[in-house]
């Protein structure tokens, strides 16, 4: 059994999606791994490391992709995923983040080359494959970042001081949406010394903002039906967004920085913060939008840009985990190691057991079909 790891050539990618410390472990079991020279460079991983954990070096990107029988990747999509398609043979793995939610026609396309496509994204979230959860690892690093952007682009402390020159308010931060990464921006805001106010429409979040030290924010109007079986967020009326806004005003107008998360998994983002909200805030706030790449949780957020309107900044981060590439590229391939370790039994031999919820869920194509019943209702 061949695993390749080639360089990621999509949006200017800086992460890698094995470590060398993922392929020491990996190659426990009788398999051997090629590396594409130069893959884990912009993630701080030298080619040198990746020889030392046992991988063979192979500079014939074509070859790497002919010659693998896995190919692991960062992102399966875009101009990659083309490249993919037209390298693979029947039979051969490719696992990756697919968007499949958003690009499932495309994927259904795909499939007619006859790989198997395994989507990160869709791992269940049940306990046993927590290990393995790609967007919880992001999501981690997102929120972490985000507060951190937040920071550089404040034209204040996060901090309390006491200072012979006078004391210095504590800057005020509000997180919009409370999953993995809202959770961790809480965190770390409050680590900088920052008072953190936090908001989401799910009921449980308000423990979880309790927990690291942040005070919910309670609005008049509550949300239905918040979450899906899975633990993913679910899309609100439009009457409710229209109340949370008019909600949500006169607290925004209070935030020095402001962090959104809001996002519905294969669904444009929700608007939580309008131009007018924008407005009405102070000026020298900050507001960093997570939900950038699926539309934006604030109206005037461009993403990958920074807009500044009324002295409010408005930041839109594109792939902001990639920022963080050395840690962001540990924690996924560590995830990839973990489905790896499940897909491979002790002879390093691919099982595919579609009686295993995690198997059933990711697996997207298979035989030369689209087989993943979510994606296939999707594609009608
Ligand atoms: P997400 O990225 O899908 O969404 C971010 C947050 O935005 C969610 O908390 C959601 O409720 C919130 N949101 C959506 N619409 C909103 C609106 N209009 N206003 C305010 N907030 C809104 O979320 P996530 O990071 O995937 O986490 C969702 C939940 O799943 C969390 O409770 C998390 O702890 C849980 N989770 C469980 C597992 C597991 O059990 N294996 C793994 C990961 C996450």
């Amino acid at each position: 059994m061949k695993i390749g790891l080639p360089k990621e050539t999509t949006n200017q990618e800086t992460r890698v999606a094995l470590t060398p410390a993922n392929i020491s472990r990996l190659m426990k079991k009788p398999i051997q791994v090629l590396v594409e020279a130069g893959a884990g460079v912009a993630a701080g991983y030298p080619d040198q490391e990746y020889v030392d954990a046992g991988a063979t070096l192979i500079t014939d990107r074509a070859a790497l992709l002919r010659d693998a029988d896995i190919i692991t990747v960062v992102n399966a999509k875009d101009e990659q995923l083309d490249e993919l398609r037209a390298h693979t043979r029947e039979g051969q793995l490719v696992i990756g983040m697919m968007d499949p939610l958003v690009q499932y026609q495309t994927l259904a396309d795909a499939a007619e080359s006859g790989m198997t496509a395994v989507a990160l994204e869709l791992i269940p979230r049940i306990t046993r494959a927590q290990s393995m959860d790609v967007l919880s690892s992001m999501a981690t690093i997102a929120g972490y970042k985000a507060v951190i952007q937040a920071a550089q682009y404040a034209p204040r402390l996060f901090p309390m001081m006491m200072t012979a020159a006078g004391t210095l308010k504590p800057c005020r931060a509000f997180v919009m949406g409370v999953g993995v990464a809202g959770l961790q921006a809480c965190a770390t805001a409050k680590r900088l010394g920052a008072v953190v106010e936090a908001y989401d429409i799910r009921p449980a979040a308000r423990e979880q903002i309790l927990s690291v030290g942040a005070k919910p924010v309670e609005l008049d109007i509550e949300a239905e039906n918040t979450e899906t079986k899975g633990g993913y967020a679910t899309e609100q009326s439009d009457d409710f967004i229209r109340r949370q806004q008019q909600a949500m005003a006169n607290v925004l107008a209070q935030q020095d920085v402001v962090i959104t998360t809001a996002a519905i998994p294969g669904r444009k983002a929700p608007v939580l913060v309008t131009k007018a909200m924008v407005e009405a805030m102070k000026p020298g706030s900050v507001i960093v939008d997570l939900a950038a790449e699926t539309g934006g949780n604030c109206e005037l957020t461009q993403a990958g840009e920074e807009v500044v309107h009324n002295g409010v900044t408005i930041l839109g981060p594109k792939n902001i985990a990639g920022t963080a590439a050395t840690h962001a590229s540990q924690m996924y391939g560590t995830n990839l190691e973990n489905l790896l370790k499940l897909l491979l039994d002790d002879q390093g031999q691919l099982q595919l057991d579609f009686e295993d919820e995690i198997v059933k869920d990711t697996v997207v194509s298979h035989g030369g079909a689209l087989v993943n019943t979510r994606l296939r209702e999707l594609a009608g």
